[in-house]
């Protein structure tokens, strides 16, 4: 089945009978039992306390787990949790972790500042050395960590070079796949052993709740079960069926979000106020080939750099209408960050500038309203910019050239 039947069904069959055709919200902290034999029986599955499990996270994990391709997947209360548990899962003290340097802020702060104090050593690899790995490897070498497309830049990692390389060594492989949704990209398929995911994002896709999802081999999703029952970091019933309802318009979300990213990735590279656009689907994307090869479209983020300075790229995203200043992302409605003054501003500046993260540089998160409105929006944001700074306007704004012409709705695909 395609992922836009799987994204509305889960995995089928479904159970015969007189059923609803909405999965009921369980909202209770523990469930009965007829005798202390079956409670006992009971704590495996998800009718025991809500912690170790629930039949509305279970039929969410059922959804996602079909949607990555995996055996089998895990709920949690948010992208942070899940990543945190993957992580404690599979590392013992006196294990090496190598991770891409060009990581979730959240992350980055996970490996730098926790894991050390749990004498695990970490070293970082740049994105794009994905060929390398071999060289960076070290005897007790227990994962490799890695985020395609990155945030913000929007590199990509050659996810078939890092799982070649894990698998001649018998290393496991783990990979945050929230930028591209398992609509665009499907790691498992490619070798990767543990996708994780902030569920907030594209999977929930409305900006409503924080959750997150874990998927892999059966005996990575038990013992996993196991931490998260220990540290307890749990998806409420409520936001398992916010989340089920979500995941059932990723398809049609997600070819909006890949339709007008690439036509205002396309209206923004040929804007002579912008000086560089990072978008994989762009043509001119030094690694357009690896994006066509390991991904389905784009997605709906693009970031950019304005003939700007950091001051001009405030006043950009300050005078836009219909884009949100806001962080987040993978929701319907359009955001614009600067990821200098937000999701980065905790890191250095040196940090930052060997990330490719300028002062000025924009974050889009596109969501799924008329592009033509959104691209109207951002060019007036353009020629307010501009004004700022003495251009004239004509040679700022492309309005002699309607936008919604050259714009379609069709995927990047
Ligand atoms: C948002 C995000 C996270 C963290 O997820 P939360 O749901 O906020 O805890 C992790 N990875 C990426 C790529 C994200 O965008």
């Amino acid at each position: 089945m395609q992922q836009e039947t799987i994204s509305v069904h889960g995995r089928l069959p479904r159970p015969h009978g007189n059923g609803p055709a909405s999965t009921p919200i369980y909202q209770s902290a523990t469930f009965q039992a007829e005798s202390v034999a079956e409670q006992e029986r009971l704590r495996t599955g998800d009718r025991f306390y809500t912690r170790y499990g629930n039949p509305t996270q279970s039929k969410a994990e059922e959804m996602v787990a079909a949607l990555e391709g995996a055996d089998a997947g895990l709920v949690f209360g948010s992208g942070m949790a899940a990543i945190t548990s993957a992580l404690l899962t599979t590392l013992q003290p006196g294990d090496h972790l190598l991770i891409q340097r060009e990581l979730y802020g959240g992350t980055f702060e996970f490996v730098t500042k926790w894991l050390p104090r749990l004498h695990v050593d970490v070293t970082m690899f740049e994105a794009a050395r994905a060929a390398d790995c071999e060289q960076l490897l070290r005897p007790n070498t227990r994962a490799i960590y890695i985020e395609s497309p990155t945030n913000p830049t929007l590199q990509l990692v050659d996810i078939r070079a890092i799982t070649d390389c894990a698998r001649r060594h018998g290393i496991r492989t783990m990979m945050d796949n929230t930028f591209a949704s398992p609509f665009n990209q499907l790691p498992h398929a490619l070798g990767v052993d543990v996708v994780v995911h902030s569920a907030t994002k594209y999977l929930a896709g409305h900006s409503d709740l924080v959750c997150g999802a874990v998927t892999g081999r059966q005996d990575f999703i038990n013992e996993l079960h196991e931490t998260r029952t220990t540290l307890g970091g749990i998806m409420d019933p409520l936001a398992a069926w916010l989340l089920i309802r979500g995941i059932k318009t990723l398809g049609v979300r997600m070819e909006r979000h890949n339709g007008s990213a690439m036509a205002i990735a396309e209206y923004l590279s040929g804007h002579p106020a912008v000086r560089r656009v990072n978008y994989p689907f762009l043509s001119q994307h030094p690694q357009h080939a690896l994006a066509k090869a390991q991904m389905r479209g784009g997605s709906g983020m693009i970031s950019f750099e304005l003939d700007a300075d950091a001051a001009g790229a405030a006043r950009f995203v300050e005078s836009l209408r219909l884009f949100s200043l806001a962080g987040s992302l993978g929701g319907v409605e359009s955001l614009a960050t600067i990821p200098a003054a937000t999701t980065h501003a905790r890191l250095s500046g040196k940090e930052r500038t060997a990330m490719g993260v300028s002062d000025g540089l924009i974050r889009l998160s596109v969501g799924i309203e008329a592009v033509e409105d959104l691209i109207a929006d951002i060019d007036q944001a353009l020629v307010n910019t501009a004004r700022l700074r003495g251009i004239p306007e004509v040679v700022a704004s492309r309005a002699s050239t309607p936008a919604g012409e050259r714009i379609r709705h069709d995927s990047a695909s």
